[in-house]
């Protein structure tokens, strides 16, 4: 069977069944991703290789989940209005922001929750420093102690670090970041992240309304400061809870 069709049939099958990549280890989950076309790049498979899931598959309550359940291709509940996305998301938002992660880059993990993206993030180039954030305690410790089972403390507090902060806000005195990664679905674009992305840099966010049709978004800013918005494929994401409206953008949705 030629690749383009196994590419075909594995996004269909993930429509139908949702977790046709999934494996019983975390070393066949990535293969099964590179099967099914989730991973293009042998250097996004090398990173989720690196990376063990099943420590960040805990919840807030201290459960981690069976190597079943682990390695499928499916999210997992980690706390009330949490869930570690699903590794096909993960490889998809890997691949697209691979590409403006170079050595020192700084990336930006709105509602890390697991933490597990923002561990993948610091991984993808050499000493890139890479901000996990979210807007709840027990969140922000989750994160902390998963990346410690994960055995990369060594990173903590140097290439990984972790805020207690206002996703719609970001983080103003950290930025700017070459990519910001957004875990979470937004009813619109925050400006604040919008301003805190480099010229040359990249922001992958959901956008849409809870239970409602969510699109995965790109937005390139230019080296002039102009941006380029691409809406990539449909999406289903926990909402980026809004507590602070005034930070809505003026971005219109992106249009084809
Ligand atoms: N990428 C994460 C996804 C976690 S689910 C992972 O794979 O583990 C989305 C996260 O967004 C939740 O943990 C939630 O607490 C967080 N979140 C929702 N609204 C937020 C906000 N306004 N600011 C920061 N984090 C927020």
């Amino acid at each position: 069977m030629g690749r383009l069709n196994r590419i075909l049939i594995g996004l269909l099958a993930r429509q139908s069944r949702g977790w046709y990549s999934s494996g019983a280890s975390n070393e066949e989950l990535v293969n099964n991703l590179v099967r099914d076309g989730a991973i293009s790049s042998d250097h996004v498979a090398a990173v989720m290789r690196r990376i063990d899931r099943r420590p960040f598959t805990k919840t807030v309550g201290g459960r981690v989940a069976e190597p079943r359940e682990a390695y499928r291709d499916a999210p997992v509940p980690i706390a009330d209005g949490a869930t570690i996305s699903a590794p096909h998301m993960h490889a998809r938002a890997l691949e697209l922001l691979a590409p403006v992660l170079k050595p020192q880059s700084k990336a930006l993990d709105v509602g890390c929750g697991s933490g597990y993206l923002t561990v993948a993030l610091a991984l993808v180039s050499p000493d890139v420093k890479a901000y996990g954030l979210e807007h709840t305690q027990s969140l922000v410790d989750l994160s902390t102690s998963n990346v410690m089972d994960a055995e990369f403390q060594g990173l903590l507090g140097t290439n990984i670090n972790f805020y207690l902060a206002d996703g719609w806000r970001g983080l103003p005195d950290v930025a700017p970041f070459d990519a910001i990664h957004v875990g979470a679905a937004a009813h619109s674009v925050p400006q604040a992240l919008v301003d805190q992305l480099k010229p040359g840099g990249r922001m992958v966010i959901p956008v849409g309304l809870p239970n409602a049709p969510q699109q995965l978004v790109q937005i390139d800013k230019r080296t002039d400061g102009s941006l380029h918005v691409t809406q990539l494929f449909g999406v289903r994401y926990v909402e980026l809870v809004d507590s602070a409206p005034a930070f809505r953008t003026k971005i219109p949705f992106p249009r084809r």
